[in-house]
């Protein structure tokens, strides 16, 4: 249990399944008030709910697209009409698909970057509208990915949208700190979630993967979320601009490890 959580609202997007489900679970284990937001899975959605009321929480879930300005506004309207406030903004609705890129379509791209781009920076708005006007330190949190750092061939639209969270994380970060508003991102290496599944059901594809992790073994979903419960606790006061790589050492240039070269 982390300090100044008990009690808090926050908004989780595309908590459904994956990551977004495991830090939706967990924030609810810190007594945190939980909008849970899906935009397909409305059963999963639905039955975490349930799952955490019956536990004794406190959650919601809520169908919205966050790339729309509606969408975002339905969710911070949810997280008010429900629980009174919100006090964290978890960005983590993304997808990607895997295409070369001079067969990339425009279609695509903009779909990945509307989601994992402009879905962060609406959220953003819209939790630090909220904050502002209710002079709230509030804090915001992005799933960004180690692809804001390491260059992903085949998925050109992906790590240009995780390369823009970075800037956008820090930049607002910036804007903000003197009103003690906190913006951190999270770096998920390989975990397994939907998005992996079925790269991962590929045992020489999962072996190859496995090859990029100095600890050697797939991430689990609950090993971000205790990042992301840390991060909007007052434990983690004076982190902000940040991003924390959870990512079992993929991004510390594997290929090094026998000191070659
Ligand atoms: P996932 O596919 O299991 O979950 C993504 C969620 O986002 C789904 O619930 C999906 O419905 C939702 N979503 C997609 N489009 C949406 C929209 N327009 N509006 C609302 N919700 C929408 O993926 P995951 O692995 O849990 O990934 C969560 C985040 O972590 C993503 O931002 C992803 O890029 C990032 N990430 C994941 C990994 C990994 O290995 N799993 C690695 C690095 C980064």
């Amino acid at each position: 249990m982390y300090n100044g959580l008990k009690g808090k609202v926050a908004v989780v997007t595309g908590g459904s399944k994956g990551i977004g489900n495991a830090i939706a679970r967990r924030l609810s284990e810190e007594k945190m008030k939980v909008v849970i937001n899906y935009h397909s899975d409305k059963e999963g959605a639905e039955e975490t709910v349930e799952e955490l009321k019956k536990a004794g929480g406190e959650a919601v879930a809520v169908e919205a697209d966050v790339s729309s300005e509606d969408g975002v506004k339905a969710l911070l309207d949810a997280a008010i009409s429900n629980f009174g406030d919100l006090d964290v903004w978890i960005n983590n609705a993304g997808m990607e698909n895997k295409v070369s890129t001079h067969e990339l379509t425009l279609e695509d791209w903009d779909k990945v970057i509307n989601v994992n781009l402009t879905g962060v920076f609406l959220g953003s708005k819209a939790a630090l509208n909220h904050f502002l006007e209710k002079n709230k330190k509030g804090n915001i949190i992005n799933l960004s990915s180690v692809h804001e750092r390491i260059p992903w061939p085949t998925f050109a639209h992906y790590s240009a949208s995780k390369g823009g969270v970075k800037l956008f994380n820090e930049t607002i970060a910036l804007e903000y700190a003197h009103k003690g508003i906190r913006v951190n991102s999270i770096a998920p290496g390989a975990i397994n979630t939907p998005i992996n599944a079925e790269k991962f059901e590929n045992e020489e594809e999962k072996e190859k993967t496995l090859n990029m992790i100095p600890m050697n073994y797939i991430g689990k979903p609950e090993e971000v979320a205790a990042a992301a419960a840390w991060l909007a606790s007052d434990e983690s006061s004076y982190v902000t601009g940040t991003t924390l790589f959870v990512d079992g050492g993929m991004t510390l240039y594997p290929s090094f490890e026998k000191g070659e070269g």
